[in-house]
């Protein structure tokens, strides 16, 4: 399958990781819109979060819980937002789930 994020997962095109565990892996957007801008992916392809019905409960609870680890590693206290794009009117770009972590400032009001 050619998947611009399974490739990254397998280390074939390079990124900033941020994150590993069983599960998932994170990375630094490549064109950041915070000053903290980290992809959470799943490790396991799937479309978007509307086929997350096909991870395991494991797989899920992981993108979950991973991403609290990710806003302590970033030091992100005051805050932060998630945003996972779906579909073309969610915008979404990469077909493979996963969310932007993005904080490090103080983030507008308006998302979308
Ligand atoms: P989305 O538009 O929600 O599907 O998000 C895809 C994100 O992947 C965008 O924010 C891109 O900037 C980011 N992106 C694309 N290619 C790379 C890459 N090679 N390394 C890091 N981030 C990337």
């Amino acid at each position: 399958m050619d998947c611009l994020f399974c490739k990254i997962i397998k280390g074939e095109i390079p990124s900033t990781k941020v994150y590993e565990d069983e599960y998932c892996y994170a990375f630094r957007d490549i064109a950041p819109q915070a000053k903290c801008h980290v992809v959470l992916v799943s490790k396991k392809h799937v479309k978007n979060i509307r086929e997350a019905a096909e991870l395991s409960a494991e797989e899920r609870s992981a993108m979950v819980l991973a991403v609290g680890k990710i806003a302590a590693l970033e030091n992100l206290d005051d805050g932060f937002r998630i945003v996972s794009n779906c579909g073309k009117h969610g915008c979404q770009s990469v077909e493979h789930w996963h969310i932007h972590i993005l904080g490090g400032e103080q983030l507008s009001e308006k998302m979308a």
